[in-house]
């Protein structure tokens, strides 16, 4: 007999994941459905969206082997209940890095902002003459400070984490940083798609042995792009996002997203939309039918 949820307790909830003591030792970690975009919660749900978002960060922690990872336990564990079987990890529960260490092969987003304002990101030196989604001469590493709810992430340079963690730790995470995301990113070229950037987190264990932790390569926590719509000079669309972003800015919703209102509901081709593209990403990037996925719609 598998547990229940109210089995275990609940010990906190992110923008997207619920986390749940499994023992001293061990956590259950549970993609919800819910989205967002323009730093709004979106109403309704995408319907299946923790499950994509799973079976992403469980094919890519496969992907990367080698590397040390935080999973305890398969996807059918015994230890998830019935109600969140294909959206839960059962994971081993570490001692947090308190930084984002993020890996970016082009430049957009933040890194752009930055860059047009210091010619830098992160205090990395960049070449002058860069634009929106130009491919970077050898992928950077950008950690970020993990903020408090509502607030947004603040980058900071190398130098910075060295003297919270000190040089050898921040080195190592440097590293392993750029090496995750240089056989991702060759990986995902295979597939047709550019890693643009991706963010990962880490933690330390009993040991001292540096695991990557979270979730992995997933499109909440990467950019990717079609590469075969990719044009230097413009923001490229992503994956997933871009169709709900869409439609919350174009004429059909009537919303503005800079006048402070919350965003209206999305109707059901839009949520339908969306989690096409959600399952499309994932089944592009692994190569497997996310029908076949623990607890997935038909
Ligand atoms: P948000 O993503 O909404 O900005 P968040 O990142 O704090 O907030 P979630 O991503 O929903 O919240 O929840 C995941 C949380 O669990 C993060 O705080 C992450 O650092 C933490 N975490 C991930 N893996 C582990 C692990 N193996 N041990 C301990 N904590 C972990
Ligand atoms: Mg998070």
């Amino acid at each position: 007999m598998r547990p229940e949820l109210s089995d275990y307790d609940h010990l906190s909830g992110g923008k997207v994941r619920e986390i749940y003591e499994v023992d001293a030792a061990t956590l259950l970690m549970v993609a919800t459905d819910r989205i967002s975009a323009f730093d709004f919660s979106l109403d309704p749900e995408i319907p299946d969206k923790g499950r994509v978002l799973t079976a992403t960060s469980m094919f890519f922690f496969d992907l990367l082997d080698g590397v040390p990872n935080h999973l305890a336990g398969p996807i059918d564990d015994e230890r998830i209940p019935e109600e969140v079987l294909g959206r839960a990890q059962v994971v081993t529960r570490l001692q947090m890095i308190p930084f984002e260490c993020v890996a970016r092969g082009y430049l957009t987003g933040s890194g752009k902002k930055e860059y047009d304002a210091t010619g830098t990101v992160c205090g990395v030196e960049l070449p002058e003459g860069l634009t929106e989604a130009s491919r970077l001469p050898e992928p950077i590493f950008t950690p970020a400070t993990k903020a408090e709810q509502g607030e947004h992430d603040e980058n900071v340079s190398f130098a910075y984490v060295a003297s919270a963690l000190g040089e050898d730790l921040a080195t190592r995470l440097r590293e392993a940083t750029l090496d995750i995301y240089a056989r991702a990113a060759a990986y995902a070229e295979t597939r047709g798609i550019i890693l643009a950037d991706t963010k990962l987190e880490f933690g330390l264990d009993e040991d001292g042995t540096l695991v990557l932790a979270d979730e992995v390569l997933t499109p909440d926590s990467s950019r990717y792009w079609p590469a075969d719509s990719y044009e230097e000079g413009r923001v490229q669309p992503s994956f997933d996002k871009q169709y709900v972003r869409n439609w919350l800015t174009g004429p059909k919703s009537d919303w503005d997203p800079a006048d402070g209102t919350p965003p209206p509901e999305l109707p059901g081709s839009v949520v339908e939309a969306t989690r096409d593209r959600y399952v499309e990403a994932y089944e592009r990037l692994s190569g497997t039918k996310f029908g076949d996925w623990p607890g997935a719609m038909a």
